[in-house]
């Protein structure tokens, strides 16, 4: 059984995330996407709201579970037993980014595999911070959100950001 898990902080989650997790299908038998959280952080959607919408968007996929935790990733991919930690890459910034703490992990738990799909060439400019821009200003983010991720424009608007 491979369990990965796809950690991030999905404020919120966009198509770029729903394309990784829908690929990472192929690869993995079971994929937890995994809120990484600091309370003293807390981001700009609330953490049980960004849950409900993964929850919402991988509805009828029973290979894919949502969670969040508070601890280093390697430490949470112990408790749930995965053997996998899958990312997507946009760039090359992403990538040096990611290489680093791919490389600590690895030291610090060598059982712990990370993987990465590079984005969809259409998907590479969609961030998380852009779409909560957009959000922030009251406009309509939808073509950056899964299909069933509704957002009501105005719901949201200039809420401050910690990040
Ligand atoms: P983090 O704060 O850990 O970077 P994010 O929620 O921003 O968390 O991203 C989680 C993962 O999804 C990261 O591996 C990131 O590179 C990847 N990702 C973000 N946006 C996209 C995208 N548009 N296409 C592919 N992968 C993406």
């Amino acid at each position: 059984m491979k369990r990965a898990v796809f950690p991030g902080s999905f404020d919120p989650f966009t198509i770029g995330h729903e394309s990784i997790v829908l690929r990472g299908l192929d690869l993995f038998d079971e994929i937890i996407i995994a809120i990484g959280y600091n309370s003293n952080k807390p981001g700009f959607f609330p953490i049980e709201q960004r849950i409900q919408w993964i929850k919402d968007v991988f509805k009828d996929y029973p290979r894919i579970q949502v969670d969040a935790y508070q601890m280093l990733t390697i430490d949470y991919c112990r408790k749930v037993e995965a053997q996998f930690i899958l990312r997507g890459l946009r760039t090359s910034a992403d990538f040096e980014y990611e290489r680093a703490i791919a490389q600590v992990n690895k030291t610090l738990a060598p059982q712990i595999e990370s993987a990465f799909l590079l984005t969809l060439p259409e998907h590479s400019m969609v961030t998380s911070s852009i779409v909560r821009d957009i959000i922030r200003h009251g406009s309509d983010a939808s073509q950056l959100l899964p299909n069933r991720m509704k957002i009501k424009p105005g719901d949201y608007s200039f809420k401050e950001s910690s990040r």
